[in-house]
């Protein structure tokens, strides 16, 4: 892919040569490859790889196997460079692709990005109900209750692209809320508008005698000089018990910011602002541990980007240490090359073996500072971190 890239002429690079005829032609990601080893790579796949495709993705699924083969070459890229020989993968795939903030360095994965761009066409078709792409696409499959999304759609022929899209509805609808204008695109117990979930799961037992469960919010909803009412009708009259719902309830739905005119309108959950949603879709939730990543020390400190991608493969524990060579089969002694004495770690090696200790202890007495050195290296880059921001003026 890269190669073709660079003869489609997507990366012209440059030419070095002399008057006898010689030339030489890099193109840029040679050029980077040679240059800026891992930390810049990872820029690279950032701005170059993953972007690359993105026009397709916004239009068209893509295939698992298409998918698994683009992530592949950006592996081989971060960890082999262009024309290498196979070397180690230190940090697995999904790792990397992980938020930085979890410890990983964002790359994004294909098939979620893919997804996210996908599911905006969803949102479009809430949204813009006078543009003719909508208006195409309602005329074909026909719209739902309220012209949120389109009617379910069957057949074989012709319909596949927007089959695939309106099958992630489901998924895609659990992150969005209902923005109440004058109320008659939006269900009063079905939808979720006031709150975080809908009515009729937080109050099941007044959804239950509810004479209208299928109501919009305007049929419930009394507008009248600029204040607005709330009028539910039940079945029969409600008990003890039902009656602290119902007070509940009201407390909830008088609480709940109601424009009462205008149009409805679709939110984001996850997003701060309108527009995000992009590019906010969730990601898994971090396993938990008892030291938080150190992003901010390693990706944000005034360092080459070399050093702080070293620094980030010594945080997560993956450097190639003895240990770590032993953990991939192979057949080493289990010494330190250093100090000649016991096994080398990751710990052993950057922090406490005698002869690293000893160029701490020379570094920290120029700067006159007192140090008890932590166990790992990620609590030592966690404790700066901390110091950092307790003290603005250290300089080390
Ligand atoms: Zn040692």
């Amino acid at each position: 892919m890269l190669g073709a890239a660079t003869a489609a002429g997507q990366f012209l690079g440059f030419s070095v040569g002399n008057a006898n005829g010689s030339l030489i032609t890099v193109s840029h990601l040679l050029f980077a490859d040679d240059t800026l080893f891992s930390g810049g790579k990872v820029t690279l796949i950032k701005s170059i790889l993953s972007s690359l495709p993105t026009y397709f993705l916004s239009l068209l699924p893509i295939p698992v196997k298409v998918a698994k083969r683009m992530e592949e070459l950006q592996r081989n890229f971060l960890w082999n460079g262009i024309g290498d020989d196979c070397k180690l993968h230190l940090v697995n795939w999904s790792k990397v692709c992980s938020p930085v903030k979890n410890g990983g360095l964002g790359i994004r994965y294909l098939r979620r990005f893919n997804s996210a761009l996908l599911a905006k066409w969803l949102w479009r078709y809430g949204e813009e109900n006078d543009a003719l792409w909508r208006r195409v696409i309602g005329a074909k499959y026909g719209n739902d209750w309220g012209g949120w999304f389109t009617k379910s759609v069957s057949g074989a022929y012709g319909v596949c692209l927007w089959k695939y899209i309106r099958s992630g509805w489901l998924n895609f609808s659990k992150f969005l809320r209902y923005d109440v204008g004058d109320g008659t695109r939006v269900k009063f117990w079905v939808d979720v508008w006031c709150g975080d979930s809908p009515l009729k799961e937080v109050f099941p037992d007044l959804y239950n005698i509810s004479r209208t469960r299928d109501a919009s919010v305007s049929e419930v909803m009394c507008y009248a000089n600029g204040r607005i009412f709330w009028n539910l009708q039940f079945r029969r009259f409600v008990n003890d018990q039902e009656s602290h719902s119902l007070d509940s309830c009201m407390d909830l739905i008088y609480s709940t910011k109601v424009r009462g005119v205008g149009s409805d309108k679709l939110c984001w959950k996850l997003a701060s602002r309108r527009g995000e949603w992009v590019l906010s879709l969730p990601s898994p939730p971090p396993p938990p541990t008892a030291t938080p990543f150190p992003w901010k020390m390693i990706w944000q400190s005034k360092v080459p980007p070399r050093v702080a991608f070293f620094s980030w493969t010594a945080a997560l524990g993956k450097i190639l240490t003895i240990d770590n060579l032993r953990k991939r089969h192979f057949v080493v002694l289990e010494w330190c090359y250093m100090c000649k004495r016991c096994g080398e770690s990751i710990d052993h090696l950057l922090l406490h073996c005698p002869i690293t200790y000893e160029m701490w202890s020379m570094v920290f007495c120029l700067f006159g500072i007192c140090w008890v050195m932590p166990q790992r290296v990620v609590d030592l880059l966690d404790c700066w971190a901390c110091n950092f921001r307790c003290h603005h003026n250290i300089v080390i």
